[in-house]
């Protein structure tokens, strides 16, 4: 402690010196009197994560949670980050933890092996109001020692940093393949005709959610046949080992599509799916189609590959599963919630509701069974399982 507190404005000088560099990958304390402890934490836990992840989903990461995760770190830290950075050396020093501690009456000590259930930040102490040392992504593995029930102490390459326990799953019970799939069941309630704009820095404008169509027979509207059908899927697809966000789980949301995107986008979904019926003024038109970008999509055209290949496999599952009339894939870039997309989408119309025939089938729980695990089929032969 003593020693320290000697060096205490030595690194603070050198801290200042280094003001402006809290970025991702630019730890805190490039400064010269903790420099070799620094290097080691940030170097190769660094490449550690990127080898367990991939670029590709690291930067997806980025690109979705990321932002959240730094306005986390702006509002709850401040400016008092070097002080914070200084006392989590002094701890790794062997002196007793600064408060906030572990509570010693429910602390657990045990050292196991732990996996990131969503991206989360850890921390120099067992506080939000402590400093981020880093953001990791979802699915990151971690050594735990400690566990109070509300905090984790996680040991990277020495050293004891902390981890909101909600946050933690032992990797022994992770039984789910890593993938996270968001699904948005078409439509609401109660349709939305203000405007939006149908891309990111579009003139053009659509209504925020549509009413949807209804069935000729049935009598089922679309947002009702959606979310029953999205609520198999979920359990399918759970079943099946992925991880599973719905956008909507009842029909009293206001929820615009750009907004739906946002929630696949923010998630950092491997894929979004958005489940629909469709529509027609000839009754006779029928079967299943899905629908992408085209390549030339001017607000997420670099997505075209991984969403053409992804609504190949749905369509193609869906189509296998039930029987239905194959349609085709639908090459557009009129859809705000495509459009939006930061992530992998497809939209599947499941059907025509203004067919007699097709509009009956779907109304009945066999059938919408048979849709979901038709759409899982292809959701695992996206993903090559
Ligand atoms: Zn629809």
């Amino acid at each position: 402690m003593k020693k320290y507190k000697l060096w205490l404005p030595v690194l603070l000088a050198a801290v200042l010196a280094f003001g402006g560099c809290g970025g991702k990958g630019q730890k805190a304390g490039g400064d010269a009197s903790d420099k070799t402890e620094t290097q080691e934490n940030g170097g190769s836990f660094e490449k550690q994560e990127t080898s367990e992840n991939g670029p590709s989903e690291e930067e997806n990461k980025d690109s979705g949670n990321q932002a959240s995760a730094e306005e986390n770190k702006s509002s709850e830290n401040g400016p008092s980050e070097e002080e914070n950075k200084a006392s989590g050396d002094q701890a790794s020093a062997g002196d007793p933890s600064p408060e906030p501690a572990l509570n010693e009456e429910t602390v657990v000590r045990a050292r196991e092996e732990v996996v990131t259930t969503s991206s989360v930040n850890i921390r120099t102490a067992p506080s939000t109001d402590s400093q981020v040392y880093q953001t990791v992504a979802r699915r990151t593995e971690l050594i735990r020692t400690a566990d109070d029930g509300a905090w984790s102490a996680v040991e990277i390459d020495g050293k004891e940093y902390y981890v909101s326990s909600e946050y933690l799953k032992l990797k022994s019970e992770m039984t789910d393949n890593g993938y996270l799939v968001v699904i948005d069941a078409g439509h609401q309630g109660k349709g939305n005709s203000e405007q939006e704009p149908i891309g990111p820095g579009a003139s053009e404008t659509k209504p925020k959610v549509a009413s949807g169509t209804s069935g000729c027979v049935s009598g089922l509207n679309e947002y009702e046949l959606t979310l029953t059908v999205s609520l198999k899927l979920q359990e399918e697809l759970e079943a099946r080992g992925y991880q599973v966000m719905m956008v909507r789980t009842s029909h009293d949301v206001n929820i615009s599509n750009s907004e739906r995107a946002a929630v696949a986008n923010n998630a950092g979904a491997d894929a979004f799916l958005r489940i629909h019926a469709n529509g027609s003024d000839d009754s006779g038109e029928n079967g299943i189609l899905t629908i992408c970008p085209t390549s030339g999509n001017p607000y997420m055209g670099s997505l075209y590959s991984q969403c053409r290949s992804l609504s190949e496999c749905v369509l193609d599952g869906a189509v296998n599963a039930t029987g239905a009339n194959k349609k085709y894939i639908w090459e557009t870039d009129t859809m705000s919630g495509i459009n939006w997309c930061t992530v992998p989408v497809t939209i599947v119309e499941m059907g025509f509701m203004t067919n007699p025939q097709e509009d009956s089938r779907m109304a009945e729980d066999g059938y919408q069974s048979q849709l979901a695990a038709g759409i899982a089929d292809g959701v695992d032969a996206y993903f090559g399982n």
